[in-house]
């Protein structure tokens, strides 16, 4: 087991300082589970049977997050490579048992103890209940987390169906790590959360957010999502992507097959540590055929999908309560992803405006998953991406022929004719038709003409 990394050493530090203090600690949770499968934990966790007050008089910089919880964040300040201070903390959390849950989400109470046997009762998974003795390296399992482990199965500590109705969070957990370590989720564990994933709405819109995206983003989402279909927690949590299953598309652009199988594919495409607004312009792209569907005489049609699932993309991230920013890319991903039909045959001004659609290198992203994900021909994705990055910045954004205030200085009247004529100006620069201020103003003075 590989405990040499910084952030290791440091939590293995302060469990033996605790140690030091009479008390007893280990790591504990993910840490353990990352450590004894070889991977880097994102965090680290120590359990102690000493109580907040007495984590807080022993480390003096201490913030107490979730007091109550038993929980104490140790801080740890060191000096990076660059000389900066980098800090991080390390979450000590005092061994407890849960009380009743009535919210389905949070014990009403938590009581503390000396056994680290009973803590970890109260944790979701077996991987996730192990302790590592931070003196001899020794891995206690109370639980059967090694042997789940080892055969790669997601369980949980005691009886499924009260361990899942206690926090209903977990069984969007039991999905996010059966795909992240590709294991399978034991039967009962399984059939508890098919039957209460309708009550999944206990759980607020922001952590079921949370939990999504991570799946969206960790590089196992085709797997996630088949997951969250099986559990029936799609049906929960985004129906309108459920809807897309049996929806039927035209085999000769989609010999894949349906919408579903179609958005299962792109999500297959996404590698870990994708961007999350990529990620969601991929599961949402086509969210709007289900409701467009029709059956035309030629063939199968969508008319109108990207308009439709626009909206329909922007009432999800409502409800997701994603930042106005994220939402803003992730629609602007879904609005144009069908725009690429038409790059061979743009304008020069309308193909460079295209480009300068915000982080443009996601629409081209999106745009050659979805063509992976179905006909295979990446033509216009090689053509789009040749010209978007062999065309200068000063070509894409010229820097404006005239302004407002010339226009002023020629004696026009502001007002929204101002941004009609600047933007004829600005087409025909980006269509090459005319590169000096004084065509500009010609061209000015025959548009006003024609708008007069
Ligand atoms: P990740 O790698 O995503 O951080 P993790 O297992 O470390 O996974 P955390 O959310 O960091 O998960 O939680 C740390 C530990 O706390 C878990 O390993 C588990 O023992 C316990 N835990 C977290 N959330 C719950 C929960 N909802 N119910 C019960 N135990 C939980
Ligand atoms: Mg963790």
């Amino acid at each position: 087991m590989n405990l040499s990394s910084p952030k290791a050493i440091e939590a293995t530090r302060i469990a033996q300082f605790l140690r030091q203090h009479g008390y007893s600690a280990y790591l504990v949770g993910g840490c353990v589970r990352d450590l004894l499968l070889d991977r880097e934990p994102a965090d680290y966790d120590v359990a102690t049977s000493a109580t907040p007050q007495e984590v807080i008089r022993i480390f003096p910089q201490t913030f107490a997050v979730g007091a109550q919880f038993g929980v104490v964040l140790v801080p740890v300040f060191r000096d990076t490579d660059a000389g900066e201070r980098a800090n991080y903390a390390i979450e000590v959390a005092t061994f407890r048992s849960d009380g009743a849950y009535s919210d389905g989400r949070h014990p009403d109470e938590v009581q503390f103890s000396q056994d680290a046997r009973m803590d970890v009762q109260r944790r979701d998974f077996t991987i996730n209940g192990l302790l590592l003795d931070p003196d001899t390296r020794e891995v206690l399992d109370y639980v059967g987390g090694r042997e789940d482990l080892k055969q790669g199965i997601i369980r949980t500590i005691g009886q499924a169906h009260h361990r899942f109705a206690e926090d209903k969070l977990r069984m969007l957990r039991a999905v996010r790590f059966a795909a992240r370590f590709g294991y399978s989720i034991e039967a009962q564990t399984f059939a508890a959360v098919r039957e209460l994933a309708p009550q999944i709405h206990q759980v607020s819109h922001e952590r079921v957010r949370d939990e999504i995206l991570k799946m969206l983003t960790e590089g196992h989402a085709r797997r996630a999502f088949e997951l969250l279909d099986q559990t029936n927690l799609l049906q929960q949590v985004l129906p309108e992507i459920k809807k897309m299953q049996g929806v039927a598309q035209p085999p000769q652009y989609h010999p894949e097959g349906d919408v579903w199988v179609h958005t299962l594919m792109l999500l297959e495409g996404l590698p870990a540590g994708c961007s999350k607004t990529l990620a969601l312009g991929a599961l949402l792209h086509d969210v709007g055929k289900p409701p467009t569907f029709r059956v035309a005489p030629d063939r199968i049609r969508f008319d109108g999908h990207a308009e439709v699932g626009t909206k329909m993309a922007a009432e999800i991230c409502r409800r997701f309560r994603l930042s106005n920013d994220d939402t803003g890319q992730v629609l602007s991903l879904v609005a144009n992803h069908m725009r690429f039909g038409d790059v061979m045959r743009m304008k020069d001004s309308t193909l460079k405006r295209f480009f300068r659609l915000p982080r443009f290198d996601q629409h081209l992203e999106l745009h050659r998953l979805d063509c992976q994900s179905s006909h295979r021909d990446l033509g216009l994705y090689e053509f789009a991406k040749e010209k978007f990055h062999t065309l200068p910045a000063e070509q894409i954004r010229p820097t404006p022929l005239i302004t407002g205030d010339d226009l002023i200085a020629a004696g026009y009247k502001p007002g929204p004719i101002f941004k009609e004529l600047l933007t004829a100006v600005e087409d025909a620069q980006l269509d090459g038709k005319i590169s000096t201020k004084e065509e500009a103003m010609e061209l000015v003075r025959e548009r006003a003409r024609e708008l007069a």
